[in-house]
């Protein structure tokens, strides 16, 4: 089952949106969404973050302390999941989305699965180029 953190209403209301937006970034965490429920029994995927404005993207890069930085969540190409999986399991799910859906082949270092931690603790990040 997919949820939304804290329920919220905003990120339900994008997650609709990025149906049409992003059909392609849908679908990739349909996927893992299918896949952790049935292998991991029961696991329902978070969201913690879809689209970001230009505002909001300016504040996480202030708390983490970095050099603004364009996100693909401004540009609707970015989902954060929260983490509620053991690690292994992150890095069935980490090895499989990559290789099913590549980020762009002629990119291969940039990857469409990445677990970070980058001043908003650490979490899933799934992203796409290529539609
Ligand atoms: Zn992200």
């Amino acid at each position: 089952m997919i949820k939304f953190k804290n329920n919220s209403k905003k990120l339900e209301k994008e997650w609709q949106d990025l149906e049409h937006i992003n059909p392609f970034l849908y679908n990739i965490i349909c996927f893992y969404n299918t896949f952790i429920y049935n292998i991991f029994q029961g696991k329902n995927t978070i969201i913690t973050n879809i689209y970001r404005t230009k505002e909001e993207q300016e504040k996480i890069c202030k708390k983490a302390k970095v050099k603004f930085y364009k996100s693909v969540h401004c540009l609707w190409r970015g989902v954060d999941l929260r983490i509620n999986l053991e690690d292994w399991q992150i890095k069935i799910m980490e090895l499989l989305i990559n290789n099913k859906f590549p980020y762009d082949k002629t990119r291969p270092n940039i990857k469409t699965f990445v677990r970070h931690n980058i001043g908003v603790g650490d979490h899933i990040h799934i992203q796409n180029y290529t539609t």
